[in-house]
């Protein structure tokens, strides 16, 4: 089963020197760690979210990022931005499998 969630908040906190995420517009339940990613990774894991499709909102010093990522307890996936998540990588003459993803279309976090 497939679950909409909202959006995920990631900011920079320079006072903290740490990333914070939450989720929607609800810092008070929010997660602390050193990277965006480890951010996340303990604010689904917190909060015992189910497995589904996120979308990740990356500010960081006031320039915003969107992406996409895929909950799969226990492990956070980020679409691959190097083939899009088609697994592929389209050259000039042929096509290959990408070197990034190896073909998943997802990379681990
Ligand atoms: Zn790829």
């Amino acid at each position: 089963m497939r679950v909409e969630m909202p959006p995920i908040t990631i900011r920079y906190r320079d006072t903290a020197r740490q990333w914070q995420a939450w989720f929607g517009g609800n810092p008070c339940v929010a997660y602390s760690a050193e990277s965006s990613m480890q951010a996340v990774h303990r604010l689904l894991d917190g909060l015992g979210t189910q497995a589904g499709e996120l979308e990740l909102h990356i500010d960081h010093s006031g320039c915003n990022t969107i992406m996409t990522a895929t909950w799969q307890p226990p492990n956070l996936n980020l679409l691959c931005e190097h083939c899009n998540g088609t697994g592929e990588y389209v050259g000039l003459f042929h096509r290959e499998t990408c070197a990034r993803c190896a073909g998943k279309g997802f990379v681990a976090v």
